[in-house]
């Protein structure tokens, strides 16, 4: 540590080293770093499949408890990880999805870690990077419009406007565009029609960059994007309007990981960074081929809780990749413990209340049915967990002693990381604890197998992850699954989108819910993604900015620096 205190400080007095000392380090041909500015390089992935005969390296998910706003702090321990796992003489690179511009600039605070376990540079990182936001956009607005085009060319086969599904997007917080008319004007102008906007964040576009691993795979699958269907009501795809082509070229720099390194020096992967309720919300499987194939551990997060993000890596992203994990990290911290016990109130924007941060190791265990939950989530695929307990200035003894008890209850290990404070240095017992997890053989196994019909995989989902007595099925997204069912896409992978603050569909319920049903009202087909996702709660897919954004703060100062980024 520098003696800096706060994460800007912090990452101002670092010293990038040249990326391509990062790259070096991991052994990477000097071919396949591209450099994109100062302490940044894009890898090709041509030319990094299979080039070392190295042992492919030991694949660690880092997942947590339900969310809570006090926070807890996955990325930050992935980072941290990744710094304590190479103190312990390891190579080990973290790969991580790109942040959203919208978040950043609505909510003050970035998605590159925290204290002495960041990632830099951060306010590259945080706005444009590389432009793989706007590569994505562009693609997917390409689409759209090749669309409207067909529909007012009428080509074939003929689009039928009350049934297009394929909307726009925009990487901002711009609730304006929710609901929008296009085509308003003359003749000349296109037909008129409703459509509507969404953050890049949620284009099915990013979630097939995550997915696809090569640009072969990555042209299939944007061919196979269904836009909507025609006056027969078949689906017509992408490859019928012909942009499918046009789309993989814009996305052919995109699809190549960017490298960066932590405050430690450890290599990073930033790619993709699909939506953590209707897509999988996992970052990209070339990112972890590359790292798998250049270090002795890949460490990679997945979005929200277990039963969300951790259930998708497993169930989506690791049945395309065919990659098997070795471990899993459930990161939990004393407050977020304590917030599910259902005793305090939290506000947003407002600082957390006395009560939440007095000593209360009783509470530990009454919200800690959360956290039990969520270890025999990770169990029902086979592994078991090591819990991270991530360090917060003002935590007490006691409380770690209490959750500490409470997992070895069910046999599970538990490690207090001061990452934050100390970065790699104060994760180090949690690194050994990981690396001692990896080294078991892995017994990982899907929720579900291939063939389980659409329904009934998310009946699984939801009564074995969730807890659920069961799911209630709106008679139209049932019948639309006995559809696609026929038409053979059964045996695709399903994504539920709920809220990801409660193990339930309902946001309000804390700790471990039961004698509740998952209503799913809708449910969509991503072909291009390849996973059935389901509507079970009101998901937003474009957020809106609050009365006092970040942004109305955010500025230049008289050196030429960003302020209030962070
Ligand atoms: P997640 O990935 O689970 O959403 P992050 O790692 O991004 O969480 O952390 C959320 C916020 O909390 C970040 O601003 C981070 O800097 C902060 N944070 C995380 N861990 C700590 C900690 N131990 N002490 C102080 N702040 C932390
Ligand atoms: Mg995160």
């Amino acid at each position: 540590p520098t003696g800096a205190t706060d994460n800007l400080s912090i990452a101002r007095a670092a010293r990038l080293w040249p990326i391509e000392e990062i790259a070096h380090h991991l052994g990477l041909p000097g071919e396949a770093v591209e450099p994109y500015g100062r302490g940044i390089a894009k890898l090709d992935p041509t030319t990094l499949l299979n080039w070392n005969d190295r042992p492919r390296g030991r694949y660690v998910l880092v997942t947590s408890m339900t969310p809570t706003p006090p926070g807890e702090g996955k990325t930050t321990t992935a980072i941290g990880l990744v710094q304590g796992l190479q103190r312990l003489g390891h190579t080990a690179t973290v790969a991580l999805r790109q942040p959203s511009m919208g978040p950043t600039l609505g909510l003050k605070g970035g998605a590159t870690g925290g204290g002495y376990s960041q990632l830099l540079p951060m306010e590259r990182i945080n706005l444009h990077l590389t432009g793989d936001l706007h590569a994505v956009g562009a693609a997917h607005n390409l689409l759209a419009a090749m669309v409207d085009n067909h529909l007012y060319h009428r080509l074939a086969p003929e689009l039928d406007p009350r049934e297009i599904y394929w909307q726009r997007v925009v990487d901002l917080n711009d609730r304006a565009l929710r609901h929008i008319v296009l085509g308003l004007g003359g003749a000349g102008d296109g037909v008129p029609r409703q459509g509507s906007f969404e953050i890049t964040a949620a284009s099915e576009v990013m979630a097939v960059l995550a997915l696809a691993d090569s640009l072969a795979d990555l042209r299939q699958r944007l061919g196979r994007l269904i836009v909507g269907l025609d006056r027969d009501g078949q689906a017509v795809t992408a490859e019928q309007i012909g942009a499918a082509g046009a789309m993989t070229v814009l996305l052919k720099e995109a699809l190549k990981p960017n490298l960066l390194q932590t405050l430690e020096h450890a290599p990073a992967l930033l790619h993709a960074g699909p939506f953590g309720n209707i897509a999988h919300g996992n970052s990209s499987i070339i990112a972890d081929h590359i790292g798998l194939g250049a270090s002795d551990f890949l460490v990679t997060e997945a979005g929200f809780g277990a039963d969300m993000g951790a259930e998708r890596f497993f169930n989506i992203k690791c049945r395309a990749s065919g990659l098997i994990p070795d471990a899993v990290v459930l990161v939990v911290t004393v407050r977020a413990l304590k917030y599910h016990s259902g005793r305090h109130q939290v506000v947003a924007g407002q600082p957390l209340p006395a009560s939440l941060l007095a000593e209360h190791p009783e509470e530990i265990h009454e919200g800690g049915v959360n956290l039990l939950k969520q270890i025999d989530n990770i169990r029902a695929h086979g592994l078991t967990p090591v819990v991270a307990i991530n360090a917060f200035p003002g935590d007490h003894p006691s409380e770690y002693a209490a959750i500490r008890d409470l997992v070895a209850s069910v046999g599970v290990r538990a490690e207090v990381s001061t990452h934050v404070r100390d970065g790699g240095y104060g994760a180090q017992a949690l690194a050994e604890a990981v690396a001692e997890a990896a080294e078991a053989d892995s017994n990982f196994d899907f929720l579900y197998p291939d063939e389980l019909p659409l329904a009934d995989k998310m009946e699984r989902i939801a009564t074995r992850i969730y807890g659920a007595d069961g799911v209630d099925f709106a008679s139209r997204a049932r019948e639309r699954l006995d559809t696609w069912q026929q038409q053979g896409y059964g045996t695709l992978p399903v994504c539920i989108a709920k809220t990801h603050l409660s193990l339930s569909s309902d946001q309000q319920q804390l700790g471990a819910p039961s004698g509740w049903r998952l209503p799913v009202r809708e449910v969509r087909l991503s072909a291009g993604a390849g996973f059935v996702y389901a509507l079970a709660g009101d998901i937003r897919t474009l957020p809106g900015f609050s009365a006092s954004p970040a942004c109305t703060r955010i500025d230049i100062d008289e050196n030429g620096d960003t302020v209030n980024l962070y």
